[in-house]
């Protein structure tokens, strides 16, 4: 029998660490609680200060979850971002969210992080970007545009490509994969 999304969550709630976290089976550095939202530092922070800030129900990516905790979640963000700036001092702040293991996410419950940043303190690698001719992209946002409607009348499913696990095959593309010649770069992967 198929899988459906909500066996999918059930099975990965069940050993998913930063719901052990919120339910305090393990503990972890607190700032911030709400009825819906939780935050705490992370345990390998980048800069003193790095939050991770995540919603109280177990959802694994973003695009799952439902409109309202989605605008609650990123209204704490912004709060907690704010007062991370002036509690630490920081001259930057990212923030970051990763969705799926081809994109960096470790843990399988939707998180973002608030990392607080000094100038010059080389704590994140640059990104390695790529050069691209503007006929291309303007033919890239053409195809994109194509599948988006207003969001008020858009549904959001989860694509049988996220994958949490590092072990999964290669997510299979839909149409042709976009080729962009990548810059010289000393940057790590
Ligand atoms: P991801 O790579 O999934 O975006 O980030 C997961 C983050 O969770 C990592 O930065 C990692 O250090 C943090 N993390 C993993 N396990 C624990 C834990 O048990 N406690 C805390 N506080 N952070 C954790
Ligand atoms: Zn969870």
């Amino acid at each position: 029998m198929a899988q459906t999304q909500q066996d999918v969550l059930k099975a990965s709630k069940e050993q998913c660490i930063f719901c052990k976290i919120i339910s305090g089976d393990i503990s972890a550095a607190k700032i911030y609680e709400d009825d819906k939202v939780f935050a705490f530092l992370d345990i390998n922070p980048v800069n003193a200060g790095h939050t991770l800030v995540v919603p109280k129900d177990h959802y694994i990516v973003l695009p799952q979850l439902p409109d309202d905790l989605a605008m609650h979640l990123i209204k704490v963000v912004k709060y907690l971002s704010g007062a991370i700036f002036e509690m630490t001092g920081a001259h930057g702040i990212n923030i970051y969210q990763n969705n799926g293991a081809a994109a960096g996410q470790e843990v399988p419950h939707v998180h973002f992080h608030i990392i607080p940043r000094r100038q010059d303190d080389n704590a994140m690698s640059p990104w390695n970007r790529s050069k691209i001719d503007p006929e291309q992209l303007k033919q890239i946002a053409e195809e994109m545009g194509k599948n988006l409607k207003p969001i008020s009348s858009s549904t959001v499913k989860l694509s049988s490509n996220t994958s949490v696990s590092k072990k999964t095959s290669k997510p299979k593309r839909k149409g042709k994969p976009v080729k962009v010649k990548r810059r010289n770069s000393t940057n790590s992967p």
